[in-house]
């Protein structure tokens, strides 16, 4: 391949951050896209290029009945080498290999003047948090942009949310080598405590410098505590916050910088690099009308007219009303469609909102005339004029926005999907809206896990549409307020039509499921099998089978589970790839199994669960799948087993700070120990688990107690008090306990154990 193709490639900002990410283990397509919100057809595509490239490695992988590729680096090191005549670009499989920082969110100051002081305050700070703020316009970003490159940069907007922030974030630790929190969360860790933690010490250990412009429009109080908590305890990260006003974080500790205008010369020296020829006698009023403020100087250029013309009052607005009478048709039209984006947006966006066909001549048009600026890939109206624009409502804004929402629906990604749904909702267009929930059922389920907060956001805008509240009531549902959200299902469900009736159905079956009131999901239940029924919908279908799968198991009839949890996979299988799903139908079918007794059959469905896991990259189902096997294996006494499925459970919870699944997993483990005799290691994972029982008492934690008892005894040791501690902590759960002494009698014969706990 040409090397100006690969260098091409490689310059690539989505292209580099799939590398990073292939950095940290072997990838599905579908998972890098939910990584990196894009969409999967791209993601296959740019995968496609870097394997003929020969720097990723596509294989097959089977799983079950089906070949699933998945991809890894293949070379750690491309060396580009300049021989004569000839560049040449090398591979290797040793050596480094470097991510350099996407550098394209930060501004790019073509010709920046003045600011020396600044520059070196800044160049080496001695303290780790700097804050600059001053009016609009006045260079906070440029002066940032000029001393802080390779920053995570960060770019506030009213409409962002927490965890899109911090998914952000983690994204860029990753690149820089750090991947727990990109794990956390990616393993549905949502605690905020553990962010703070996870993002401090990624800062810490990667000595990370983000940049956070535009402080003041932060709404996110979440996103606020972060900065405070970080600010307060970095020793080597470095955080710069540019704001209008002082902020208000109880930053103590911080170095402020009060930006005001340019100096005389430098104001002087920015005009006439835009081609303005004046005196600097003349230039002196001109200055102190300005103040030096850049924006303002960059409009005068552009507007240059003789200084008795000019009045003091509104000097701003005045220079902008005379560069932007002086714009052409097209240029104004551009300038207000601009000023309808709420965000910087791309070439393809205007390209497609734009009526005529000449949008890359006029945009550039107004790039160099300094109205329009541009970020990265993107373009956009400095908030300052954004505002005098909006004074002209001479655009449809309806027309546009509608025309770009399409354009962003066509994307097919988390991020621009919410961002249509935001325009939507600013249009009040019902109909549309409908029409993007109902996307969101089909195509981005994940929405309610992975970025509840910035969907949440969205949907309080217009709380009293029906279908946003049926939407919250699924972000409720998922962070276990199940009250709440029946209450919201309840109240809309006669107000729901087509597939939307069908999901508030279904969860009303499960929250009267998870609510123990069988009778009412009974109702509901048969209320979606008539609808299922009468349509040829394969997800209204699936969602029957999942709600009827877990009803049967709960009434105790497996046999009635089984078959449905079989029509699941069967359904899951016709449409298009729904690997979460998949592998959890699959665990389902083992556990009813298990329950039933038929431990082989089990464990073969938890080994195709845990393939399907493997296969599509998805760390958390493949660890859950482990957590089972293990479980099966010691059902069958196969204690080897057990404990190595047990020890891939135990090492991802702890990591990514699921400490009740960690728990789980560290029982079985230690239980399989004592099924080897291998005390030594036992009593440690009966530590362990007190240790989280004490931190988060969650009950079978103090079942540790119990199990260091039994280790203890088994070394000859006297054990009686732990086992008294144990039976004392487990008291106010005695099913629990009931439980543990029958796993444990498994390994400890029945008499024995009778024998520990007489009085
Ligand atoms: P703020 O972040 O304070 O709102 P910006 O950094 O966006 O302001 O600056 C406004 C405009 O002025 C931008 O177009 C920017 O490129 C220009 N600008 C700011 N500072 C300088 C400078 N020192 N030299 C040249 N241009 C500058």
């Amino acid at each position: 391949m040409e090397v100006t193709s690969i260098i091409k490639t490689l310059s690539n900002e989505t292209n580099l951050q799939i590398l990073s990410i292939l950095r940290s283990g072997t990838f599905n397509p579908r998972e890098l896209a939910r990584i990196l919100q894009k969409d999967e057809s791209d993601i296959s595509r740019r995968l496609r290029l870097l394997e003929r490239m020969g720097i990723v490695e596509g294989r097959w992988i089977r799983a079950g009945n089906k070949n699933i590729k998945v991809y890894s680096l293949k070379v750690e090191e491309v060396r580009i080498s300049f021989e004569p005549g000839e560049v040449v670009i090398q591979t290797s499989r040793n050596g480094r290999y470097e991510i350099p920082i996407p550098e394209s969110k930060i501004p790019k100051v073509e010709n920046f003047f003045g600011r020396e002081d600044e520059i070196k305050l800044l160049s080496s700070p001695e303290k780790r948090v700097i804050v600059i703020y001053g009016i609009a316009g006045i260079g906070k970003t440029a002066l940032a942009a000029r001393v802080f490159g390779d920053a995570f940069w960060y770019q506030v907007n009213e409409a962002d949310s927490f965890d899109y922030f911090i998914w952000q974030i983690g994204l860029f630790l990753n690149s820089a080598g750090y991947s727990t929190l990109l794990e956390y969360l990616r393993g549905g860790g949502r605690e905020e405590r553990d962010i703070l933690e996870l993002v401090l010490d990624g800062i810490e250990s990667t000595g990370m410098k983000l940049v956070v412009d535009d402080l003041h429009k932060c709404t996110d109080e979440k996103i606020l505590r972060l900065l405070a908590f970080i600010a307060g305890r970095m020793e080597h990260g470095l955080l710069v916050i540019l704001s209008r006003e002082k902020p208000r974080l109880g930053i103590v500790d911080a170095t402020y910088i009060r930006l005001k205008g340019l100096d005389l010369k430098s104001a002087y020296s920015l005009i006439k690099s835009r081609g303005v020829k004046i005196d600097l006698t003349d230039f002196v009023d001109i200055y102190q009308l300005t103040m030096g403020h850049p924006l303002a100087l960059n409009l005068f250029a552009e507007a240059y007219i003789e200084k008795n013309e000019i009045r003091p009052e509104k000097f701003f607005d005045f220079l902008f009303w005379e560069v932007y009478q002086a714009l052409n048709r097209d240029e104004g039209l551009m300038l207000q469609l601009l000023g309808l984006f709420d965000e910087p947006v791309e070439y393809g966006a205007i390209k497609h909102v734009y009526p005529k066909k000449n949008a890359f001549v006029v945009l550039y048009s107004l790039l160099n005339k300094g109205l329009v600026e541009k970020r990265g890939e993107l373009y956009f109206l400095h908030d300052l004029l954004r505002n005098i624009m909006k004074e002209t409502p001479e655009v449809d804004e309806r027309e546009y926005c509608s025309r770009y929402i399409d354009y962003l629906i066509e994307k097919k990604n988390i991020k621009d999907f919410l961002r249509a749904l935001r325009y939507a909702v600013r249009l009040k267009d019902r109909d549309k809206f409908r029409e993007l929930i109902e996307l969101r059922l089909r195509r981005f389920k994940r929405i309610i896990q992975d970025f509840p907060d910035a969907y949440m956001k969205v949907l309080l805008q217009l709380e009293n549409d029906p279908y946003a509240r049926k939407e919250l009531g699924h972000i409720y549902f998922q962070r276990g307020f199940f009250e709440k959200a029946l209450r919201l299902w309840l109240e809309v469900e006669d107000r729901l039509e087509g597939i939307h009736r069908a999901d508030v159905m279904s969860s009303l079956a499960d929250v009267y499921m998870e609510l123990e009131n069988f009778e009412e999901a009974e109702k509901y239940l048969r209320e979606l099998e008539k609808i299922a029924d009468e349509s040829e919908d394969l997800e209204i279908k699936l969602w029957y089978h999942v709600e009827l799968t877990k009803f049967k198991y709960y009434m105790d009839d497996p046999e009635g589970a089984l078959e449905s949890a079989f029509k699941e996979l069967e359904i899951i299988r016709r449409m298009e790839p729904y690997p979460e799903l998949e592998s959890l139908v699959l665990l389902h079918i083992g556990d009813i199994y298990l329950g039933m007794e038929k431990p082989e059959e089990s464990l073969k469905y938890y080994h195709h669960a845990l393939e399907i896991a493997r296969a599509y990259s998805l760390p958390f189902m493949e660890h859950l799948a482990h957590g089972e096997l293990s479980k099966a294996h010691f059902t069958v006494e196969d204690y080897k087993k057990a404990v190595e499925h047990a020890g891939k459970a135990v090492e991802y919870y702890l990591r990514v700070r699921n400490y009740r699944r960690a728990v789980d997993a560290l029982a079985y483990r230690c239980l399989s120990y004592i099924g080897l005799n291998l005390p030594d290691r036992g009593e440690k994972d009966a530590e362990e688990m007190i240790k989280i029982a004490q931190s988060m008492d969650y009950p079978l934690g103090w079942a540790g107690y119990i199990f260091l008892g039994v280790a203890k005894s088994l070394k000859g040791e006297d054990g009686a008090e732990y086992l008294r501690r144990g039976k004392e902590k487990l008291k106010k759960h005695p099913w629990l306990y009931d439980a543990v002494l029958k796993e444990l009698a498994r390994v400890y014969k029945a008499a024995e154990a009778g024998d520990l706990f007489a009085e």
